[in-house]
């Protein structure tokens, strides 16, 4: 990834992503580089994070009054974003759009965040997959609403896959490896069992895997390979910090990308 330092705020962009002049993104760090000590939570609900995303925003050609945000309950459904949607979409993990101008924001702790930008169509949607979002394959949701609605070729499609828990960190019990083999019994490999009832899942090639079924070249996938409970000083983490932890927080949309 591309570590970014503006006036306002330093983040991280994906490389392949950072390269396209309409599309606009960022990942936001939990501490700055200038190492005041605060850490910067991107969370809805307190008046710090919503001055930390209108300069996460800003410094990234956002319009943050507009910011299209999910509830993210874990689940796999995808919403089409055009001028007339509300702010907050209800019931909803992924999103996409070929408007310009509509910034949307996803948050995660240790929750792998993804993009997904065709650059021939121009349209872009986000994505966000915890296991359960996993199982029920929101990466290939996400992929299919944008053949659908924007004809997206596979074979253009860019994608970047943010951090995210690591394998080695997420241990999972009977209840993932159960889903696993049920839901997504072709992509057992990303599933190490430890132990009879143990495992550990790697979020991040769980996801990868279904990309590549659904066409998307797989130089054309980005990863991050950063373990957000190992990285404490850049991310936040559920696992590392439990009910103390913020969220970090991606933000794309298609406009002029002010670092190209
Ligand atoms: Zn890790």
């Amino acid at each position: 990834m591309n570590h970014c330092q503006t006036n306002f705020f330093s983040f991280l962009q994906f490389v392949t992503l950072s390269k396209f002049s309409c599309l606009s993104h960022g990942l936001s760090l939990r501490e700055q580089t200038d190492k005041d000590q605060k850490q910067y939570d991107c969370d809805f609900g307190n008046d710090d994070a919503q001055i930390v995303r209108s300069l996460f925003c800003r410094t990234i050609n956002q319009p943050p009054h507009a910011l299209i945000r999910c509830q993210q309950t874990h689940e796999s459904n995808i919403e089409v974003i055009n001028q007339n949607s509300p702010n907050i979409i209800k019931n909803c993990d992924g999103v996409c759009t070929n408007i310009s101008n509509i910034p949307m924001i996803m948050l995660g702790a240790d929750c792998l965040l993804m993009i997904i930008y065709d650059p021939n169509k121009q349209a872009v949607g986000l994505a966000h997959a915890g296991w359960r979002g996993t199982v029920s394959q929101i990466s290939k949701n996400l992929v299919r609403t944008m053949q659908q609605t924007y004809q997206c070729n596979p074979n253009d499609l860019h994608v970047g896959l943010g951090p995210a828990i690591c394998k080695g960190c997420y241990e999972v019990g009977p209840e993932v490896i159960d889903a696993v083999n049920t839901q997504i019994p072709s992509y057992r490999s990303a599933l190490q069992i430890t132990n009879n009832n143990h495992g550990q899942f790697d979020l991040a090639m769980a996801n990868k895997l279904q990309l590549i079924d659904c066409g998307i070249p797989e130089s054309q996938i980005e990863l991050s390979n950063i373990c957000t409970k190992e990285s404490a000083e850049t991310f936040h983490s559920f696992r590392r910090d439990k009910q103390n932890s913020g969220r970090w927080a991606l933000i794309c949309g298609l406009l002029p990308n002010p670092l190209a």
